[in-house]
């Protein structure tokens, strides 16, 4: 655990490789079963269009020139640094291994000097022992991630949402992914529609009993065309302000095992179809919010699950 309040991605990644590496998010163009018919045509039910796509691609066509305009982006923004390609939009192991593997080595063969790592994001459900024996090869020889979707540990909320999943397909895939020595990152949101303070706090308590190595965490946002936006219109979802989000990561972050790294507490909501809530826009005020809120309390990450609660 760091001296800093919680345990920072950006640190650990300068323990590990000496200098700034940035994920440069890659959409390679896959669906999902959750909304091309298999489990569902609806996705989870806040799912935009750009299936959580980075602002920075903008639609371009192909992997290369992506890679080359997040490259230009973040270059600018950070100067010299190394890269992590991040297969980030949709479910990014829903395809045959054999082209998988293609897309994978493509994306990794395009500066071989700096692009060091290697990040799949993808669903518990769709990662087979083949999907992950191939993902296992790649962590022999890169510094590899793979990204699991999971939101909540409350197979109640899992069905609201319309996620398609349930909490123990994540458990297995963890098990299944562990066994082949892969790093494991977790998404989680706050405020989903239903859950309490206490469940949400909850699913914290539930990634210290799993072998995850890293979350990221946001706020839960609704984007126009999905059927969050319907039910945020008809007054069935109240999105959280500013202030419950920074209380309740700052919460979620006290009962989280130090040794889980961060790798994100805010998130990128497309601008063109964002409807609410407009603060979710504002990533500094929001990391700065939960540094000083951390701060106030005393605290730090793990603070209450070092106490046992
Ligand atoms: S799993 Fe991801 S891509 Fe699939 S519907 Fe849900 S949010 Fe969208």
């Amino acid at each position: 655990m760091q001296a800093s309040s919680y345990n920072k991605f950006s640190q650990h990644l300068r323990q590990t490789f000496g200098q700034r590496v940035q994920k440069l998010p890659l959409n390679a163009g896959f669906s999902c079963p959750n909304r091309d018919g298999v489990l569902s045509s609806l996705g989870c039910i806040y799912c935009g269009a750009c299936g959580a796509a980075s602002p920075l691609l903008d639609n371009l066509p192909t992997l290369k020139k992506q890679f080359e305009r997040a490259r230009q982006a973040l270059t600018k923004k950070y100067g010299n640094c190394k890269f992590i390609a991040y297969f980030q939009a949709f479910t990014n192991t829903y395809a045959p291994v054999e082209e998988l593997k293609k897309l994978y080595d493509e994306a990794l063969s395009w500066d071989r000097d700096n692009i060091v790592g290697l990040a799949i994001g993808t669903r518990p459900d769709c990662v087979s022992d083949e999907v992950l024996d191939l993902l296992a090869d790649y962590a022999k020889r890169y510094y590899f991630w793979l990204e699991l979707g999971l939101q909540s540990s409350h197979d109640r909320t899992l069905e609201l949402i319309n996620r398609g999943h349930a909490v123990a397909q994540f458990a297995n895939a963890v098990k299944r992914a562990k066994q082949r020595n892969l790093r494991i990152c977790t998404h989680i949101i706050l405020g989903l529609p239903g859950e309490t303070t206490e469940e949400m706090l909850a699913t914290a308590s539930f990634l210290n009993h799993q072998q995850v190595d890293a979350v990221k965490l946001h706020g839960l946002y609704v984007l126009k065309d999905t059927p969050l936006a319907a039910m945020y219109g008809r007054g069935g979802y109240i999105p959280l302000t500013f202030a419950e989000y920074i209380s309740l990561a700052c919460d979620f972050l006290e009962r989280l095992s130090p040794d889980i790294i961060i790798q994100r507490l805010t998130s990128d909501p497309p601008l063109n179809t964002l409807i609410a809530p407009q603060w979710m826009l504002d990533k500094f005020k929001i990391l700065n919010g939960i540094e000083q809120e951390l701060a106030r309390r005393n605290s730090k990450q793990g603070e209450a699950s070092l106490l046992g609660s």
